[in-house]
């Protein structure tokens, strides 16, 4: 249930109201274009939105008081233990991560995405604070998988904000890629837009930005970000500690326990891969936020793979194959659900004569049960604390119900 009403509503503006929009910004704009029209919105706006030097001005006072903090720690030798059990002398608050890969090999210290300190995540750049463990990851490895997406939705929340002037919400890496949520008022994403954000992403890619680390207090967060409610909400609600950190690429300073790569450099491709409607941490009732997906890889390679991959998904797309042998189809009418043709209803019903035998053989019993349940059982099972956002929730009688997600009859 992907906004497909939103889009349309994109589609319906005619090029005068894109213009008005246009020399107004985001803020105050209204929905733009027609299909098949480049987008007429510049690639980032001019000027840009005040809260981004204001950022800045505010981490770079505190990033000069916090380097000097470092600056001043005792620089007492450490060990550092390796994978290997090879151990490395350092230097506590001076030696990197990456220092010590570099001292075994320029192709390890190129290779590795993020390390371990101590079974801890960490930045490559982030310098040692005493005697600890030391492991090194790459794109491969499932961790060093996640801080690159990760990395990357930094990246294109950068982009998002140059060119929409949209306030960010979350941006995680997910199975694959990553999106970020962006609250704009007045403006909705269209596939229009992707040209522009791809061609800002490889801007930012090709200035090799530092991802630079700054701890701040939750006071000085608060500050940092009031341009932001969703921001703030976090930091309210969900940071606990009296500090937390902020990492800055280029002019995107972002609130982020991190780790990530060590510079944007690292990000060889990428581009965005689709665009949906959401709200504020999936629920229906608080804003409507923007959501921008994307795929990144280290190298050129690997995303020619992806995308042939995704070419050859598209070819077996069940969509596609149930329409071409008449098996089924979908229809608007009752989109997420399949009506069957005489062929796909006798595969069906063979299918489900099986699973019955089979349940007899064993020695099971059935039972019947309701496939909508009011969300007082999904908020038992917690369901609704975890996937609600994902779930087909409606409201009857003044009361929230909603389709059963999984395949268990719904009892506890
Ligand atoms: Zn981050």
């Amino acid at each position: 249930m992907s906004g497909s009403g939103l889009e349309e509503k994109v589609e319906n503006m005619n090029l005068d109201e894109r213009k008005a929009v246009e020399k107004k910004g985001c803020k105050h704009g209204q929905k733009t274009k027609k299909k098949d029209e480049q987008s007429v919105f510049p690639l980032e706006l001019n000027p840009s939105p005040d809260f981004i030097q204001e950022r800045i001005a505010l981490f770079d006072q505190l990033k000069a008081e916090y380097d000097a903090k470092i600056e001043a720690m005792e620089k007492t030798p450490i060990k550092v233990t390796l994978r290997d059990g090879k151990i490395v002398d350092g230097l506590a608050w001076k030696t990197t991560p990456y220092e010590v890969a570099t001292s075994i090999s320029q192709g390890l210290a190129d290779n590795t995405v993020v390390c371990k300190v101590n079974g801890e995540v960490f930045d490559l750049d982030r310098v040692l604070e005493g005697d600890c463990t030391l492991e090194f990851l790459k794109f491969e490895d499932e961790e060093g998988k996640a801080v690159f997406w990760h990395s990357s939705a930094h990246i294109m929340g950068e982009a998002m904000e140059r060119h929409y002037g949209g306030h960010l919400c979350y941006g995680p890496p997910i199975e694959e890629g990553y999106y970020y949520d962006m609250f704009c008022d007045g403006r909705q994403v269209s596939s229009n837009d992707y040209p522009a954000i791809d061609t800002l992403t490889k801007s930012i890619v090709k200035e090799k930005q530092p991802f630079v680390r700054l701890e701040m207090t939750k006071e000085d967060l608060l500050e940092m970000f009031k341009y932001n409610e969703f921001k703030c909400r976090i930091i309210r609600n969900k940071v606990e500690t009296p500090t937390t950190t902020v990492y800055r690429c280029g002019p995107l300073i972002d609130l982020c326990r991190g780790p990530h790569v060590r510079h944007t450099g690292k990000i060889k491709a990428m581009t965005v891969t689709k665009n949906s409607a959401t709200y504020w941490e999936g629920n229906c009732e608080a804003e409507s936020l923007q959501r921008i997906y994307g795929i990144s890889f280290p190298n050129d390679k690997l995303m020619k793979e992806w995308k042939k991959f995704q070419e050859e998904a598209a070819k077996r797309d069940h969509r596609k194959l149930g329409r071409d042998h008449e098996l089924f189809f979908f229809h608007d009418l009752s989109p997420g659900s399949c009506f069957f043709m005489p062929k796909g209803a006798h595969i069906y019903n063979t299918l489900i004569n099986f699973i019955k035998e089979e349940y007899r053989k064993r020695g099971f019993q059935e039972v019947v049960s309701p496939n909508i349940y009011s969300t007082k059982l999904w908020e038992t099972s917690g369901h609704w604390q975890h996937y609600s956002e994902n779930m087909f929730s409606f409201e009857v009688e003044k009361e929230k119900y909603a389709l059963k997600p999984m395949n268990c009859p719904g009892h506890w």
